[in-house]
């Protein structure tokens, strides 16, 4: 683990953009598929445990995504402004949370409570039962400002978890064609976020093709290979693995920004999944930052300042 193995990424003939599919929306059964591949990576894992509580939170998503009440969107006049501006329509930030989003973090919480958790869990579980919704506002914002620094490592994947529940619902419900391509091409066209790691897929008319994931929506937008997703930089990008792995999961590194994101090579294996692969090997992210490297995907199950 601690030796640091440099591959070269092949070069590789591009199709011409216009011909790309852009953009992927997440699918109905986003969380359940995900908690599918946290139970399998869990098995046998240094990090079971926690793979485990994490496969039921997607569990608890998936069953609030499909009980989650229709909430207003933005109308076919704010769709054409985004578009034509290049700017994200569901931005994060700005955009002005429904109220549902809390009763599905109620939805969340209530499942979580037939689970057993450790003491610290439960705890965090009926704090935010009972916190009022200024509170559970003000976390909110700062989770979708990437502001990390103040929030409970215990509460941020329930809060995280609703969030991402919301957005994928208001992603879902609107079409590919609803969104355009963003001026910044690391962030995401839908909710403006940034990715938790790239996907380099596999087969059909995409593969070798790199697209991001985003850590709000889901949603995955294509960026060209062998480019940093922060600084766009060319140059100095750099390949590393854990030694003994098989690559299916690499960390590109920028010297022009210091930042590295992870990339998920499909074809390696086809069954991974972008929020659970990437904290199924942390492993690799004690190795950069050993590197003197920063992380620039969040993952926002996953407190970033304090250990589990
Ligand atoms: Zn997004
Ligand atoms: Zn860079």
């Amino acid at each position: 683990m601690n030796a640091e193995v440099r591959i070269l990424e092949p070069g590789q003939l591009e199709t011409p953009l216009g011909e790309i599919r852009f953009l992927f929306l997440p699918p109905g059964n986003t969380f359940a598929c995900r908690a599918e591949r946290l139970r399998f990576l869990s098995k046998g894992h240094p990090l079971g445990d926690y793979l485990a509580f994490l496969a039921q939170l997607a569990n608890a998503q998936q069953d609030a995504l499909n009980r989650f009440p229709s909430t207003p969107l933005p109308d076919t006049k704010e769709q054409a402004l985004c578009r034509k501006q290049g700017t994200p329509l569901l931005a994060a930030r700005s955009w002005p949370r429904n109220p549902a989003w809390r009763a599905g973090l109620k939805m969340i919480l209530q499942q979580m409570r037939e689970v057993a958790l450790p003491p610290a869990g439960n705890v965090a579980v009926d704090g935010l039962m009972q916190a009022n919704e200024t509170r559970l506002d003000e976390t909110a914002d700062r989770i979708v400002a990437g502001d990390f620094a103040d929030i409970s490592p215990q509460e941020l994947p329930f809060v995280a978890a609703a969030l991402q529940v919301y957005w994928v619902h208001m992603t879902s419900s609107l079409g590919e064609e609803t969104f355009g391509r963003s001026e910044q091409g690391g962030i995401c066209p839908v909710c403006g976020s940034f990715p938790t790691v790239g996907i380099v897929k596999s087969g059909g008319a995409e593969q070798g093709l790199r697209y991001l994931s985003c850590s709000l929506c889901s949603s995955q937008w294509h960026m060209v290979r062998v480019k940093c997703s922060i600084c766009e930089s060319t140059r100095g990008i750099d390949y590393h693995i854990l030694e003994g792995s098989n690559g299916a999961v690499k960390a590109e590194s920028c010297d022009d920004c210091n930042s590295y994101l992870k990339l998920l090579y499909l074809g390696k294996d086809p069954q991974m999944e972008a929020t659970a692969d990437d904290l199924a090997t942390l492993g690799l992210d004690m190795l950069m930052n050993e590197a003197g490297k920063i992380r620039s995907g969040p993952n926002l199950l996953f407190h970033p300042g304090r250990p589990h």
